[in-house]
């Protein structure tokens, strides 16, 4: 489960809807698995990341993909630490796509943390989920995403 405040989820859509056409990208920090709550990610900040992917075609632009680059996971990760916190998750828009996870998506995460997909259609958020991926890394299993007053 992934739980997130109504405040922090409207400062991600914005930026999600700022960037379209194109993808954006940010990084979830928070607190990972209380254990009162085995799995359950609480999402304490926002990190809003340009989306660093430079197009290498014309198939493959930034309006169906994005990239953090390493030296922002690294300054997250600091933030995240000085304040006691964990990075719980990575999220990114769909521009005018549904809020699943793409083959590439798949290819570039990894198990643990959560990732947060929006669909952003003609320049307005739509639909939200959020993904877990497998251990076994061949598939995304949804999770409950609560968005909290
Ligand atoms: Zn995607």
């Amino acid at each position: 489960m992934l739980t997130i405040s109504r405040s922090l989820f409207d400062k991600m859509t914005r930026h999600l809807e700022a960037g379209y056409p194109y993808e954006a990208c940010g990084i979830l920090i928070g607190e990972m698995d209380d254990p009162t709550h085995p799995n359950h990610r609480l999402v304490r900040d926002v990190i809003l990341v340009a989306n660093a992917w430079e197009a290498v075609s014309a198939r493959e632009s930034r309006r169906n993909r994005y990239l953090i680059s390493p030296d922002e996971y690294v300054k997250a990760d600091r933030e995240a630490s000085r304040r006691g916190l964990d990075i719980v998750g990575v999220f990114h828009s769909h521009p005018d796509h549904p809020s699943q996870p793409s083959e590439m998506d798949r290819r570039q995460a990894w198990p643990g943390i959560s990732y947060l997909i929006v669909s952003v259609r003609g320049g307005k958020a739509t639909t939200a989920q959020a993904w877990l991926l497998r251990n076994e890394r061949d598939a995304f299993e949804e999770e409950s995403l609560v968005i909290s007053d």
